[in-house]
């Protein structure tokens, strides 16, 4: 007898258990499939942790001519290409910088500002229901910039934050000093008031999902490839058997495409790699907020496992091998500006930022499957918008006015 539900959740990474407890709340018997068999282990673990309120802007290829050329030369830390690839990866890096272009890159952040600003009130709600406030920080984070030039442009673009109510303070280098002790070689910073850190991310999606069991959810192991239609509905098969259920939602991420390729999707789902590493605080060093080295294409963040690094994107095959590269490229100079001791991790770790090259995410219904809806490519805020993105999903799929317009993130507008 197979596992009947009403819903499969294929994939339990913040924007899978997002969509799992939106549709919970609304009634739904959800079943959450993971190949893992737990929540939150893969990218939305190894991610900065940042809930990006502030991010009313999208992180669009850039157009300036010294940066392009300093990313080909593989001398942008920020941004590294693997030339090997180029061949199966140019398509997409070419739509993604036509997408690009400032009037489009425009249109797109103003479908995607309903979510993020939304997407703490989102969060807040699910972690006080979870218990988990506690690893919210709701302190900012900070871009810090090394030298008077970088910290003016820098100014600039976070004045055009005010325009939509959010909040900054510009700091000179004692003013930096006094919030960030341990750091050298700043000249200033801006910090970023709105957003708030989680010191824990992937704790924090198995809190999330803790709250969905406590609920009555159901998580399985499973291999999402099983999906098959069936007369009325959907089935995966499972390390508890065959579970069955009238609709199913694609939240994979980076391996989303697995399950709509087969299905004769062709969404140009690509993804931009990225790495971290832990350290331990060297000596009394101290770091109290997540802070960007702009120039320095890198960020550090306080984690309850250590100080954090995380690195820019990486343009390679999501599946091939990692490279040392980016990492060794950021971390000497990482090494001089922030209290890194030991290295904590074996291994750096790999993630996978499932991108469209609109960078919006695809939220809604699959256009030739009834019963199948899509929720995946949330790029580099996908910490961010699970919640969000689960609740305009879930919206969707049980018939609620949504809160946004869904338009633009169509599976059919490719
Ligand atoms: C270095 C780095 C830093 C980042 N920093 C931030 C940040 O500060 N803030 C932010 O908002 N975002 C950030 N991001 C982006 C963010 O991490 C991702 O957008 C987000 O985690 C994507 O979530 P997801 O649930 O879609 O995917 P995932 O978290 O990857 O979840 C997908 C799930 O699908 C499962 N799965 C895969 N294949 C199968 C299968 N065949 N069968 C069953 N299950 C399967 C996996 O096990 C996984 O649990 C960062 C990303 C990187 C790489």
């Amino acid at each position: 007898m197979a596992i009947r539900a009403d819903v499969i959740v294929l994939g339990a990474g913040m924007v899978g258990v997002g969509a799992a407890l939106a549709l919970q709340a609304r009634g739904r018997d959800v079943a959450l499939i993971d190949r893992r068999g737990a929540a939150g282990r893969e990218t939305s673990y190894g991610n900065a942790g940042l809930i990006e309120r502030a991010s009313v802007e999208l992180y669009t290829f850039p157009r300036d001519i010294p940066t392009i050329l300093r990313t080909i030369f593989g001398t942008n830390p920020a941004a590294r290409i693997d030339w090997a690839a180029l061949p199966q990866t140019l398509p997409w890096i070419a739509r993604y910088f036509l997408e690009s272009a400032p009037a489009k890159a425009a249109a797109h952040a103003r479908a995607a500002l309903p979510l993020i600003e939304r997407c703490l009130d989102e969060h807040m709600k699910l972690a006080d229901a979870a218990g988990a406030t506690g690893l919210i920080r709701p302190s900012g984070w900070i871009k810090a910039f090394r030298t008077e030039k970088t910290l003016a442009e820098g100014a600039i673009e976070a004045r055009r934050i005010r325009d939509y109510g959010l909040t900054f303070d510009a700091l000179d280098a004692p003013a930096l000093a006094k919030i960030e002790p341990s750091l050298e070689g700043f000249a200033g910073a801006i910090m970023l008031r709105d957003p708030a850190a989680c010191v824990d991310p992937g704790g924090l999606v198995a809190a999330y999902a803790g709250l969905f069991a406590r609920n009555g959810g159901r998580l399985f192991a499973g291999d999402a490839r099983s999906l098959q239609q069936i007369p009325h509905g959907w089935s995966v098969a499972t390390d508890a058997g065959l579970v069955e259920a009238g609709q199913a939602v694609v939240a994979l991420g980076p391996w989303s495409d697995d399950v709509f390729r087969p299905l004769g999707y062709a969404i140009p789902l690509g993804v931009k790699r990225g790495y971290h590493m832990h350290y331990r605080p060297a000596g009394n060093g101290v770091l109290n907020h997540p802070v960007l080295d702009v120039d320095g294409g890198y960020l550090v963040a306080p984690m309850a496992q250590g100080l954090r690094l995380t690195t820019g994107a990486e343009f390679a095959l999501r599946d091939a091998p990692p490279s040392p590269a980016m990492l060794e490229a950021v971390e000497p100079l990482a090494r001089k500006t922030f209290p890194l001791g030991e290295r904590l991790d074996a291994e750096p770790w790999l993630g996978r930022r499932p991108c469209l090259p609109d960078l919006l995410p695809v939220i809604g219904p699959a256009p030739r499957h009834p019963g199948l809806w899509f929720d995946f490519g949330h790029q580099h805020h996908g910490f961010t918008l699970g919640p969000i993105t689960g609740r305009l999903l879930a919206e969707m799929m049980t018939g609620e006015e949504p809160f946004a317009d869904p338009a633009p993130f169509s599976a059919e507008r490719f």
